[in-house]
């Protein structure tokens, strides 16, 4: 889960906002009063939970602090649809943080999943599910001629983070600030007063030797990339980054930066690798490398290849996946990775996927919504900037263009705030923070769509 980039608080976010006749020069229409929403079990849930759980969830986004209020706590999901312990209903724009790109609980995936129940969940043994799920993307990944699976993101980018540097015998890496590569240590580093300057730890219990092997540079930004390179020569293992950028909000590289970096990678021995655990299989049939027609040398994959079960992975070329345990030296396992049930879930979404229309329908809906949420903003005079590949989006609440996490900083926090909840009250449920990306799924349709841009254009004339 995604790190929590405006640490600041929110406080008077929620200010009672004094309805303005007149926005600028934007005239708007009367402010209807917001509906309510009853929370009362949420609530509670979540009172208790904060007794066991710290901070009372599992991942730190989860409890809405960046935008204030109380969490919501769920009951149950289907299609693009989420319910909470209160019988409330909303269109869902989280998606689970991504993995429910057919939808929530699809019916073929749930049929796929209840078959192998009775076969058993968990091997520990070779499978032919996992055969099956790497053949599916080894052909479709450009990057990838052999894979490993893992059962989470972070562990497939901590681990793909040892294979740069057992490969090249190198062992500083760089990121990209603003990028969210997993909790392993070395990738909660974001950047040190200047780009040459080596990495501070963003948490305690991040040694200090460990962050300073992290370089940060700025995303878009192949001199801030070449200095990093000067200064550190014959050094650096790799570089890592969120092809199209989704955990400091909505970021989409140029062409140029990525053909820049494999230039930069080819030319000085590193290896280059993208984290395409957010936009694998999600912004096109070939994740975000067949997108943009630049092929990396490792590839991280989460989320949608686990089709809501924990799963991570990584691959690459042949020669360098060898490297990996037990055909190389390179040591990494996991008793729970291949198993059954995260494969068949796999296998089904990524059928599901290579369907004629799946990426058509997602590039309508969320094109529709995203020019519709901003046309709504525009018309009760706020700023925004934003855009979507495929059914990934976002947008932020500042004139633009963001081209990087420090263009994203301009963004209105405390705007996001009310404007979070202000759709919750009208039944969306977007990413609680200013700096995560949105995600539909091929069961919203464009009557949800439209209904969630009559609910914003609401929402923007009160907030
Ligand atoms: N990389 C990226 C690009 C991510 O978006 C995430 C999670 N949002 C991770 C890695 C970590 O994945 P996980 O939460 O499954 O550990």
């Amino acid at each position: 889960m995604q790190m929590q980039l405006n640490a600041k608080t929110v406080q008077g976010a929620f200010k009672a906002q004094r309805p303005r006749s007149v926005r600028g020069n934007v005239a708007v229409r009367a402010v209807a009063a917001p509906p309510k929403l009853v929370t009362k079990r949420s609530e509670e849930i979540f009172k208790e939970a904060q007794e066991l759980l710290p901070g009372g969830v599992n991942s730190p986004v989860r409890a809405f602090r960046s935008v204030g209020g109380g969490p919501i706590v769920f009951d149950k999901v289907k299609g693009a649809y989420c319910w909470d312990v209160d019988g409330n209903k909303y269109i869902d724009y989280v998606g689970s943080w991504g993995p429910a790109i057919c939808g929530h609980g699809n019916d073929e995936v749930n049929a796929a999943l209840k078959a192998q129940i009775d076969k058993g969940t968990s091997f520990g043994a070779p499978c032919e599910l996992e055969n099956v799920l790497a053949k599916m993307v080894i052909d479709r990944v450009p990057s990838v001629e052999m894979v490993r699976f893992v059962s989470s993101g972070t562990e497939a980018c901590l681990s793909v983070l040892r294979l740069m540097r057992a490969y090249t015998g190198r062992e500083k890496v760089l990121k990209f600030t603003g990028c969210y590569h997993g909790h392993a240590d070395s990738f909660l580093v974001k950047a040190g007063s200047g780009v040459i300057t080596l990495g501070l730890p963003d948490s305690p219990g991040v040694p200090k030797s460990t962050a300073a092997a992290t370089l940060t540079a700025t995303y878009n930004n192949l001199d801030s990339v070449r200095e990093l390179f000067a200064a550190n020569k014959g050094e650096i293992a790799g570089v890592i980054l969120e092809p199209v950028v989704g955990n400091s909000g909505f970021i989409v590289p140029t062409k140029e930066f990525l053909q820049g970096l494999r230039d930069i990678c080819t030319a000085e021995g590193a290896v280059l690798c993208f984290d395409e655990v957010m936009t694998g299989f999600r912004i096109a049939k070939g994740c975000a490398q067949e997108h943009f027609g630049i092929t990396p040398d490792l590839t991280t994959m989460g989320k949608v290849i686990g089709g809501g079960m924990p799963v991570g992975a990584y691959g690459g070329k042949k020669e360098i996946m060898k490297m990996v345990a037990p055909a190389g030296p390179m040591y990494q396992a996991g008793t729970l990775s291949g198993n059954p049930m995260a494969m068949t879930a796999g296998i089904k979404t990524l059928e599901i996927l290579g369907r004629p229309g799946a990426y058509e329908h997602l590039e309508k809906v969320t094109k529709r919504l995203i020019d519709g949420i901003m046309a709504a903003a525009k018309e009760h005079g706020h700023e925004i900037t934003g855009g979507n590949i495929s059914g990934m989006f976002g947008f932020f609440f500042c004139k633009g263009p963001v081209t990087c996490f420090e263009d994203a900083l301009a963004a209105d926090t405390a705007k996001f705030a009310r404007f979070h909840r202000g759709m919750l009250e009208e039944g969306v449920y977007l990413a609680p923070s200013q700096f995560e990306a949105g995600f539909t799924s091929l069961a919203h349709s464009e009557a949800d769509v439209d209904a969630t841009i009559a609910a914003a254009r609401r929402v923007f004339a009160r907030i």
